[in-house]
């Protein structure tokens, strides 16, 4: 039995292994004694003995395996199991005796558990790449008078292997890494290696920690969160060492708010004007805008959308419904029949319409074409109003959130359900037209009041009620007067 004491290094067990194969000596007949792992394997015991074997004065004869052999034994002798090196020779003995395609075959259970070390020693090199965060300290001996340094604790032996990552990553910097098993310290020119050290070696916190943390922060997707892949890919025994740990609490407690407005926000940009709509300038911007949009389908069915009309510092603004066929062909919102029936009560209520913006919900014409008996225009076919669905509202939306926004009217009167839907939400309901007019506040204005169509009057059957309509609607447009604190009687030639 020959008894075989390592001091951990791949070097020491090759001499050592090169020099028994050539004796003959079979895996069974051999203790191996690593003093760096804190145990043995083998034949024989678990009682490591204080010093390294010496190597052997002579070096074995060169053995006949194949290079890939070479390249597995590195990567596996990273791992801190102390079965690697009996598992090494074993395959370095049978490979010898004429095993010469043995490292093809993975289901013999020597190559299974030669790549079940590999695995283990690559998945903590990635995890070394990941999470070494480097720390600025003075030295006078580095350049620049600056170092970085970073503690870690890798699960297998693997700064000597990674330290050339380090190296490519940091060429420029003056960095040490410190583990509890050795360090490695890079000048510029070479990389040293000296015996580990303990975590007080190394500082805990720089400067340049807040500005990771920030980044880090800014960087964090709640939408990407899975707690147990966190877990697996960033095992607590690294956190002390990670200063982005420290947010996590804070980052995790704020998924669901953060995913909620994720989802607005998606909602808002899949399913709406909003991704056309400009974020900065005026209204004439957002009139220009205006053309392309395609937030729904309406702008396919079109001669094109009509923008809002009127003072940008209008106290009072009109929203209704949709543009009717004549505001679509003329580009302008109330200058069809609806229209001239608002223009004349606007006298009645005592307002000037220079003091007013005139504006709707949806900004394309909704319509179904049908056949004519008596052809407008020649066509031999007629637009006729279909009233927008409240999908449509909430998709234009964004536009009267942005017209509004650069507006900010004292008040804001809605005329028929459309307007007042997109103003108070899809359940809001008309007053009854014998009611008083109310004023109510709105996120849009300090004073919201709702009254009817004048379409909507011009469609009215009974005349009675058709006569209460109109009253409600100038009693409506005379409380969004007094509201506002406009003069009432202006004529179209004062001065504003
Ligand atoms: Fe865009 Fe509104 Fe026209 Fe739809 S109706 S295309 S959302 S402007």
């Amino acid at each position: 039995m020959a008894r075989i004491v390592l001091d951990g290094s791949l070097q020491g067990w090759r001499a050592h292994a090169r020099a028994l194969v050539a004796s003959g000596a079979s895996p069974e007949e051999v203790q191996w004694v690593d003093l760096l792992r804190g145990g043995s394997a083998g034949a024989g015991g678990l009682f490591a003995p204080p010093d390294p074997t010496p190597l052997p004065s002579e070096p074995g004869p060169e053995l006949m395996v194949p290079r890939a052999f070479a390249r597995h034994a590195g990567t596996a002798a990273c791992h801190r199991s102390p079965e690697v090196w009996p598992l090494l020779y074993r395959l370095l003995h049978r490979i010898v005796a004429g095993e010469r395609q043995l490292l093809d075959d993975p289901l013999d259970p020597d190559i299974a558990a030669l790549t079940r070390l590999e695995k283990a020693v690559r998945r903590d090199a990635h995890k070394m790449h990941a999470f070494v965060r480097f720390r600025r300290v003075e030295d006078p001996s580095a350049r620049g008078g600056e170092r970085f340094v970073a503690w870690y604790q890798p699960s297998h032996l693997i700064v000597e292997r990674e330290a050339g990552f380090f190296r490519e990553r940091f060429p420029s910097m003056d960095w040490s890494i410190l583990t509890p098993d050795r360090c490695a310290h890079w000048d510029g020119a070479a990389v040293r290696f000296t015996p580990g050290a303990p975590r007080d070696h190394a500082p805990d916190h720089d400067e340049l920690e807040e500005m990771w943390c920030s980044y880090y922060a800014s960087i964090f997707n709640p939408a990407r969160v899975k707690l147990k892949a966190m877990a697996a890919e960033m095992p607590r025994k690294f956190w002390p060492t990670l200063p982005e740990t420290a947010q996590l609490p804070r980052l995790l407690a704020d998924v669901p708010r953060r995913l909620e407005e994720m989802a607005r926000t998606s909602r808002r940009a899949a399913d709406s004007a909003h991704p056309f709509v400009p974020q900065d300038g005026g209204l004439d911007r957002l009139r220009g805008a205006l053309s392309g949009c395609e937030g729904c389908e309406l702008h396919r069915n079109g001669t094109g959308p009509v923008p809002g009309e009127g003072s940008p510092d209008a106290k009072v603004v009109l929203l209704g419904e949709q543009p009717g066929d004549t505001e679509e062909r003329e580009g302008r919102p109330f200058v069809g029949p609806a229209g001239a029936l608002l223009r004349r009560l606007f006298t009645d209520a005592g307002l000037d319409e220079r003091d007013l913006y005139l504006t709707n919900a949806v900004k394309h014409f909704r319509h179904e074409v049908q056949p004519s008996g008596s052809p407008p225009e020649g066509r031999g076919k007629r637009r006729i109003h279909k009233r927008p669905t409240t999908q449509h509202s909430s998709r234009c939306q964004p536009w009267l959130d942005a017209e509004l926004q650069h507006i900010q009217p004292r008040v804001l009167v809605s005329l028929g359900t459309t307007a007042l839907r997109s103003i108070h939400g899809p359940t809001a309901r008309m007053p009854d037209p014998a009611d008083t007019p109310a004023e109510r506040p709105s996120r849009y204005a300090p004073a919201t009041l709702s009254t009817f169509h004048p379409a909507a009057i011009l469609r009215a059957v009974e005349e009675p009620r058709r006569q209460r309509m109109m009253g409600h609607l100038v009693a409506t447009l005379t409380a969004a007067r007094e509201a506002a604190g406009l003069v009432t009687g202006r004529s179209a030639g004062d001065s504003r």
